[in-house]
């Protein structure tokens, strides 16, 4: 199984440790067709990209375009699914700004409203404490739902890893939806168990790096692992080729 295209990439615009160019030139070397830039969404408390580097960016991705044509480059972003309000950190008109727009819930994503917060107070509960799963279940289903049905974003990014979710339900909407849910290197959701138990509903997937590193760009073996494990047939996964 060969990675063609690097889906899932962050730079120092967000968390990331290399430039916009480190990733393309990393892209290149590991012989991919694509790669898309995804810093996270201005709501990321810690580090969210700012609103007035758009333009910075957007000019520095044609750069790179021009500078390296035998890649496709796409201007991308991962948004924040704020919780159980279902509210994207961009708005409707912004996504147009993009190339590619994936969402996801982060713990840091920053939101005033009070269902929100407790969203994130139902997870963390959960998370060290055990405690109150279904009801984190629920919120976090609602959310992740309602962010599906309102945006039109083309990759849920780790779905059920930073709280339980009714996959099932997010699955059959996200088909609904045309939405890829994405297998991610560096997070443990979607499992080898998630992709078994979603085996009937013949969905497309996308597996992500996640690279946060650029010599991470493309390096998706624990992924791969979780899609052999659960015998996810390739045709099922967009962005991997059959090896010759
Ligand atoms: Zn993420
Ligand atoms: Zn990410």
């Amino acid at each position: 199984m060969k990675l063609r295209a690097d889906l899932h990439s962050h730079t120092t615009y967000s968390d990331g440790k290399g430039s916009m160019e480190d990733n393309v030139r990393a892209a290149i070397d590991k012989g991919l067709h694509t790669l898309a830039i995804t810093d996270h969404g201005f709501g990321h408390g810690f580090f969210g990209i700012k609103r007035r580097n758009l333009p910075r960016m957007r000019a520095e991705i044609e750069e790179l375009k021009k500078k390296y044509p035998d890649i496709q480059i796409l201007f991308g972003v991962e948004a924040n699914i704020s919780g159980s309000s279902g509210k994207l950190d961009l708005r409707r008109e912004e996504m147009e700004l993009f190339d590619i727009v994936l969402a996801g819930y982060h713990f840091g994503s920053i939101s005033f409203r009070p269902e929100d917060w407790t969203t994130h107070l139902l997870n963390f509960l959960y998370k060290f404490f055990g405690v109150f799963k279904q009801t984190a279940r629920r919120k976090n289903t609602r959310g992740i739902l309602l962010a599906m049905q309102r945006y039109p974003f083309s990759i849920l990014t780790h779905p059920g890893d930073k709280g339980p979710v009714d996959l099932r339900l997010i699955a059959k909407v996200a088909k609904k939806r045309g939405i890829a849910l994405e297998i991610n290197e560096r997070h443990r959701h979607l499992s080898a168990e998630d992709l078994k138990e979603l085996a009937d509903l013949g969905l497309n997937y996308i597996v992500s790096s996640d690279a946060h590193r650029p010599e991470d760009i493309a390096r998706v073996p624990q992924a791969l692992e979780r899609i052999r494990e659960a015998g996810v047939p390739v045709s099922q996964i967009v962005n991997i080729e059959e090896e010759e």
